[in-house]
C-alpha cells in the first residue's frame, strides 16, 4: 500500500534544482496480485520500485505492507526480493548455489535449503542444469536462475525492473509466459516494471500508467484500453486518433459536421475529445461516414495498416483485418471510414 509517496533528487545537472522523481503516488496492490508500473523511459518506475524494496528513501509518504509501515525498516528485513533487467547473478558461484545464496545468509539447514533448492529448480526448469556455471547458460537461463533466487525466499512482495529488457523478442516473449504462470502459481504479491505495453497488457492484473513521475491511470489492461483517462495513456497504450467533437444529443456527436453515433453520457453543446483506435474504423469503396484519401497503406499480414487524410477534419490511422494482398488499397485511392458504434471515448 502506497500513500502519497514522493521522491525528490538533488538534480544531478544543476545544483540547488531538484528533480521530482515521482511526485504523489498512490496505489493499492491486493494480496496475489500482478501490478506493473507502465510509462517511458525516466518516468520513476525504478525509483518506485526502489523505494518499496528499501534500497531509496522517501521524500515523503508511506509505504505499507499489510498493515505495518516499511518506510524505516531495512531492505532485508522487508521480506521483498528483487529480480533486476541485469539478473545480477554471482559468476562464480554454480546454479544452484547462485539459488541458495540468500538461504545461507538466513543460516537455514542444510536439508531446509536443500529441500527448498530441488522445488524452486524444478518450477524453474534448472533441475539439470544445478551444477553449471552462468556463464554456460544462456540470457533465458540466467534469467532464469535470477527468477529461482529471489522465489526461493518465499517473499511477500516480489519486486521486477524490467527483467527481460536484455532478452531477444522471442525469448521475452516466452519468459513473460512463465513469470506470469509462476507467479500466479505461487500466488506472489508482485509489482512489475516495464516500458513495454504490450508486455505490460499481456502478465497484469492492472496497470499502473505514470508519466514525469505523476501516475496517470490504474485499470486492467481492458480499462487503460477502452477507457484511457488522458490523452497520454491513450498513446502509450496502443495507437489512438483523436477527434474533436461537439456533442448533439443523448445519441450523436457532431465530427466535422458528420453525426456519429455516440452512446456515453454526455450534454448537448459539450465539447469532446474523443479517442478512435485504428481498428474501430472500418474502410470501404463503396461509401460509409467519412470520405477520405489513403496517404499510406502497409501489408503486415494479419492486419493492414493505413494512414488516411480524411476530407475536412486530419489524418487517421486504420487497422484492417485480413486484408487478401489483393484487398489492399493502394496510395492515393478514395475511400470511406466509418467508426464502429460502440468504440469511442470521450478523454475527460
Ligand atoms: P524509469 O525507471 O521510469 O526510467 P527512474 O526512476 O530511473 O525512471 O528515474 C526517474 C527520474 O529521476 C529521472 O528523471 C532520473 O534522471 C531521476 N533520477 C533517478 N535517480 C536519480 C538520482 N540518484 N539522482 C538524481 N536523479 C535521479
Ligand atoms: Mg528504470
Amino acid at each position: 500500500h502506497i500513500r502519497n509517496l514522493v521522491k525528490r533528487f538533488d538534480s544531478p545537472d544543476s545544483p540547488g534544482q531538484s528533480v521530482f522523481a515521482v511526485r504523489s503516488a498512490n496505489l493499492e496492490v491486493k494480496p496475489g496480485e500482478l501490478v506493473t508500473l507502465l510509462g517511458p523511459s525516466g518516468c520513476g518506475k525504478t525509483t518506485l520500485l526502489r523505494m518499496v524494496a528499501g534500497f531509496e528513501e522517501p521524500t515523503s509518504g508511506d509505504i505499507l505492507f499489510g498493515d505495518r509501515r516499511m518506510n524505516e525498516v531495512a531492505p532485508n528485513r522487508r521480506d521483498a526480493a528483487m529480480v533486476f533487467q541485469s539478473y545480477a547473478i554471482f559468476p562464480h558461484l554454480s546454479v544452484y548455489e547462485n539459488v541458495v545464496f540468500g538461504l545461507r545468509l538466513k543460516k537455514l539447514s542444510a536439508d531446509e535449503i536443500k529441500k527448498r533448492a530441488d522445488r524452486v529448480l524444478a518450477i524453474s526448469g534448472l533441475t539439470h542444469m544445478a551444477t553449471r556455471s552462468p556463464n554456460q547458460l544462456s540470457g533465458g537461463q540466467q534469467q532464469r536462475v535470477a527468477l529461482a533466487r529471489a522465489i526461493i525466499m518465499e517473499p511477500r512482495v516480489l519486486l521486477f525492473d524490467e527483467p527481460l529488457s536484455n532478452l531477444d523478442a522471442k525469448l521475452r516473449d516466452q519468459m513473460r509466459v512463465e513469470i506470469r504462470e509462476l507467479q500466479q502459481r505461487l500466488g506472489i504479491t508482485t509489482l512489475y516494471v516495464t516500458h513495454d505495453q504490450i508486455e505490460a497488457m499481456s502478465i497484469s492484473d492492472r496497470i499502473v500508467v505514470m508519466n514525469s513521475g505523476v501516475i496517470e491511470q490504474i485499470g486492467t489492461p481492458r480499462e487503460v484500453y477502452a477507457h484511457p483517462a488522458t490523452r497520454f495513456v491513450a498513446e502509450f497504450i496502443g495507437k489512438a486518433n483523436f477527434l474533436n467533437a461537439t456533442v448533439r444529443d443523448g445519441q450523436t456527436i457532431d465530427v466535422a459536421g458528420v453525426p456519429v453515433p455516440y452512446v456515453n453520457q454526455a450534454n448537448a453543446g459539450d465539447q469532446l475529445t474523443v479517442v478512435l483506435r485504428p481498428e474501430a474504423i472500418a474502410l470501404s469503396d463503396q461509401g460509409g461516414d467519412f470520405p477520405a484519401t489513403v496517404k499510406r497503406a502497409m501489408f503486415l499480414g494479419n492486419i493492414a495498416e493505413y494512414l488516411i487524410e480524411v476530407d475536412g477534419v486530419g489524418e487517421w490511422l486504420v487497422d484492417s483485418p485480413n486484408p487478401g494482398e489483393s484487398g489492399l488499397f493502394q496510395p492515393g485511392s478514395r475511400v470511406f471510414a466509418t467508426p464502429s458504434r460502440a468504440a469511442l471515448h470521450a478523454l475527460s
